[in-house]
C-alpha cells in the first residue's frame, strides 16, 4: 500500500498539471528516485560511492561551494591528517602508495576530488538543507532547501541520509567581558597559520589536537603563544616503537582489554614524553582508550607541541574569568595581555536545527541516541553516517551498512514496480 502511495505522489511531482499549481503555490518541487545525502564531505561522498557501486542513484545536497568544505575553507594550513592514511581511506579506494603515511590537507583534498570524480559525485552545491521532516501520509521525507540565489526547492524522497558531520558548527564559548577585549578573537575554523600573529602574544584557547597544533604553528612563526588548559588531558607521542601510536593500540586491542592497553600506551608515553602534569597538563583518571570510548574525548597525538611547552615557548595557563581591555584575567587572578586570542574550542552538529525529528537523533549534541556501532539506522528510511565520534574509519563502516539495507528495499520496491508496470501493461487493449 506504501509503496503505490509514494507512486501516485512520484506520479504527481513528474505531472505537469500537479507541478503548476504546486510552483502556484511558491513551490520548486523536485521528486528524487534514491536517496538523498546531505552533505558532501568524506561521510557524504563515502556513501554515495557505496551506492553508486549497487547501482542506487543518490543525490548529494551541499551548502557550500565545493567537496569537503571543512577540509578546504575551515582548516589551518599546516594540517596533516592525524591518523596514518590507511585508517583514512574511504570504501573502494586508498590513498596514493606516494602519499606519505600522515597526508597533508592539500593531499588530502586531493584524494577526495580523485574519488568524487571516480565514482562520478556531482553534489549540488550551494544548497543549504533548512528543513527536513517525514511526511507520514505518503510515506516520503520532505527536505527544504535554499540556494545561494535564493531559490527554495522541496526535494521529496524515500530514503534520508544524514552526513552533515560532528563539526558542523564552531562551538564559541560565552566569555564574560568579549565586547570589551578590542583585539581580534577567532574561532580555529578561521586560522589559517601563525604568519599574520609573527611577533604578537596569543592566547589558544583549548588544549585538543587543534588547539596543541595552533601552538607550535604559532611558535614556528615567531609568536608567543600561551594555552588556556582548564580540563585534564591525555597527550600521547604521534608514534611509539616504530609504529603509530593509533595502528599499534588497534593492534593490541585484538589481543588485550582495553584497560591493559591503556596501561601500555601510558607507560610508554610517560618513558617518551617524561610526567606531563609537570608542565600543566594533567592526564584524567581513565586510559585514553577507555575515555575515548565512554566520552568520544580524543587524546592528543603530539607533533612537537611538548617539547615547546617543556622549553618554555608556550605557557600553560588555567581557565579564563573574563576579558578586559586587551587584557585577559585568569581564574588563579593572575592577568596579562595579549594581542589576539585563538578559540580551538571545537564544533558541534548542526541536526536538531534543521532535522524535525526526535527519534533517532538526540536534540541535546545532535548525535543519534543509540551508539556506535548501531547508530547509522533510523526510523522511515533515515540514515547517519560520520557520527561515530571514530573519525573517518567509523564513516566508512557507516557508509557501507547503510548502503546494503538500502540495496534491500530498493531490489524489494523494483521488483514491485516491474509488477506494477506489467499488470497495467497487461490492462492496455494492445498489449
Ligand atoms: C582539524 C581536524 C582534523 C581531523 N583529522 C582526522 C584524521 O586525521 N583522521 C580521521 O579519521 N578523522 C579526522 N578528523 C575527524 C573527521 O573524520 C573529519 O572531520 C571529516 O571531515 C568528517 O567528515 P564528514 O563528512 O562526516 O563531515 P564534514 O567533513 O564536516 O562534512 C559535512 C558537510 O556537510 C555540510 N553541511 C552541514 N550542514 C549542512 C546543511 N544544513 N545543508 C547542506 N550541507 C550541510 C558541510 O558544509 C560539510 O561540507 C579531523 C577533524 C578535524 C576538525
Amino acid at each position: 500500500m506504501d509503496y503505490f502511495l509514494r507512486e501516485i505522489e512520484g506520479k504527481q511531482v513528474h505531472d505537469p498539471l500537479f507541478m503548476e499549481n504546486n510552483n502556484k503555490k511558491n513551490k520548486n518541487t523536485v521528486w528524487v528516485d534514491g536517496p538523498v545525502i546531505v552533505g558532501a564531505g568524506p561521510s557524504g561522498l563515502a556513501v554515495a560511492a557505496c551506492l553508486r557501486e549497487k547501482r542506487i542513484p543518490s543525490m548529494i545536497l551541499e551548502r557550500s561551494n565545493c567537496i569537503a568544505s571543512l577540509w578546504q575553507h575551515k582548516t589551518y594550513d599546516r594540517l596533516s591528517l592525524h591518523l596514518p592514511k590507511q585508517f583514512c581511506e574511504l570504501p573502494f579506494m586508498g590513498f596514493p602508495s606516494h602519499f606519505p603515511t600522515y597526508p597533508s590537507k592539500q593531499q588530502f583534498i586531493e584524494y577526495l576530488e580523485t574519488y568524487a570524480k571516480r565514482f562520478g559525485i556531482r553534489p549540488r552545491f550551494n544548497e543549504t538543507v533548512e528543513r527536513v521532516e517525514f511526511d507520514a501520509k505518503i510515506g516520503f521525507w520532505r527536505i527544504k532547501s535554499v540556494h545561494k540565489a535564493g531559490v527554495t526547492t522541496e526535494y521529496v524522497c524515500r530514503w534520508l541520509i544524514v552526513a552533515t558531520g560532528e563539526n558542523a558548527e564552531a562551538v564559541v564559548p560565552d566569555i564574560e567581558g568579549v565586547g570589551e577585549f578590542g583585539n581580534p578573537i577567532r574561532h580555529t575554523s578561521l586560522y589559517k597559520s601563525g604568519e599574520e600573529f609573527r611577533g604578537k602574544k596569543v592566547l589558544v584557547v583549548g588544549c585538543g589536537n587543534s588547539g596543541m597544533e595552533v601552538c607550535l604553528d604559532l611558535c614556528n612563526n615567531d609568536a608567543t603563544p600561551s594555552l588556556v588548559v582548564r580540563d585534564t588531558v591525555h597527550v600521547l607521542p604521534r608514534e611509539m616503537l616504530g609504529k603509530s601510536t593509533f595502528g599499534l593500540s588497534m593492534w593490541l586491542l585484538k589481543w588485550l582489554p582495553m584497560r591493559v592497553v591503556d596501561k601500555f600506551l601510558l607507560i610508554v608515553s610517560w618513558l617518551m614524553l617524561g610526567d606531563t602534569a609537570r608542565f600543566g597538563l594533567d592526564r584524567p583518571v581513565l586510559g585514553p582508550l577507555q575515555l575515548k570510548n565512554m566520552s568520544g574525548k580524543t587524546p592528543v597525538l603530539d607533533v612537537g607541541t611538548l617539547a615547546k611547552i617543556k622549553a618554555g615557548h608556550i605557557k600553560v595557563r588555567p581557565g579564563i574569568k573574563r576579558l578586559k581591555r586587551h587584557t585577559v584575567e585568569f581564574v588563579d587572578g593572575r592577568t596579562e595581555n595579549y594581542d589576539a586570542i585563538i578559540l580551538a574550542t571545537g564544533y558541534k552538529s548542526n541536526v536538531p536545527y534543521w532535522l524535525k525529528e526526535e527519534d533517532m537523533f538526540s536534540k541535546e549534541d545532535g548525535y543519534p541516541r543509540r551508539p556506535f556501532p548501531n547508530g547509522w539506522k533510523g526510523k522511515n528510511g533515515l540514515y547517519a553516517v560520520g557520527f561515530t565520534k571514530k573519525g573517518l574509519l567509523g564513516a566508512s563502516m557507516d557508509a557501507k551498512r547503510i548502503a546494503e539495507d538500502i540495496e534491500q528495499c530498493w531490489e524489494a520496491e523494483a521488483k514491485y514496480k516491474t509488477a506494477f508496470t506489467r499488470s497495467h501493461l497487461s490492462l492496455q487493449p494492445n498489449s
